[in-house]
């Protein structure tokens, strides 16, 4: 077994006690890459496993980047801090990853025409 903790939905380190929902975390793994599998879990709870065409999953992605530009815009004229540009991106990076998902599953094929 490789070496590492489990992490809990919310980001709290529950070390080698998991508990219902947390994912594991190999110690080689840096924290964006946990907050990113953090906010895929957050995700799937709050919306469930999401099967949308890649047309539908560009437009949400382009979305989420948006908001990470806005946050980084209202950073650097509105005072607003840096950190909200970081949980943006973290949610860009998590929407892509469930878009990739989505696309290996293959359940939208039928949805559209190519
Ligand atoms: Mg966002």
């Amino acid at each position: 077994m490789s070496k590492g903790y489990w992490l809990s939905q919310k980001g709290e380190d529950h070390g080698l006690n998991s508990q219902p929902g947390d994912i594991w975390i190999d110690d080689g793994e840096s924290m964006a890459i946990s907050n990113v599998l953090c906010e895929r879990r957050q995700q799937d709870g709050k919306w469930g496993e999401q099967n949308h065409d890649p047309y539908v999953w560009l437009s949400i992605l382009v979305e989420e980047v948006g908001e990470a530009s806005k946050a980084m815009l209202e950073s650097r004229f509105s005072g607003n801090e840096m950190i909200r540009y970081r949980d943006e991106m973290v949610q860009v990076a998590a929407v892509a990853l469930a878009a990739i998902e989505s696309f290996d599953r293959g359940t939208w094929e039928d949805k559209i025409r190519l």
